[in-house]
């Protein structure tokens, strides 16, 4: 690479993982699944879509922790405060592919959300204000 461009920086709560991003996610996405709720103490996680060489830690790397959540499934997050960094395949066809943790971008991230996943796990203390705000 001749010229390289930092598209988005972000970082934990605890500012002990610093990370960057090397390109444009492709996509970005709300999930409701029961996993992200539970990782994030949340109604859903929001993740931004990059291919893996596009994504970099600039510190604390070793500070980051790797939970195996469903089959080829990593999560990682940061062992000293708790914030939830990335998920990604660690085999298979989505294996190049990493998605970070919206929330912990210190780059305002403005695209657009591209799809929302796993509607049918939604919490029932999220989904009666999503509806509401349908009317
Ligand atoms: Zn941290
Ligand atoms: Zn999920």
């Amino acid at each position: 690479m001749d010229s390289e461009r930092i598209y988005y920086r972000g970082s934990c709560l605890c500012k002990a993982v610093c990370f960057e991003l090397l390109a444009e996610p492709v996509t970005a996405s709300h999930c409701y699944c029961s996993m992200c709720q539970k990782q994030h103490g949340a109604a859903f996680a929001s993740y931004a879509r990059v291919r893996q060489e596009e994504f970099r830690y600039t510190r604390g790397q070793n500070a980051v922790k790797r939970f195996a959540s469903s089959g080829a499934v990593e999560r990682c997050f940061c062992s000293e405060c708790g914030s939830n960094l990335t998920w990604g395949y660690t085999e298979g066809e989505w294996s190049e592919w990493l998605a970070v943790a919206l929330g912990c971008f210190d780059t305002p991230y403005t695209a657009a959300i591209t799809r929302e996943i796993h509607l049918d796990d939604m919490a029932p203390w999220w989904e009666q204000l999503a509806k509401a705000r349908q009317t």
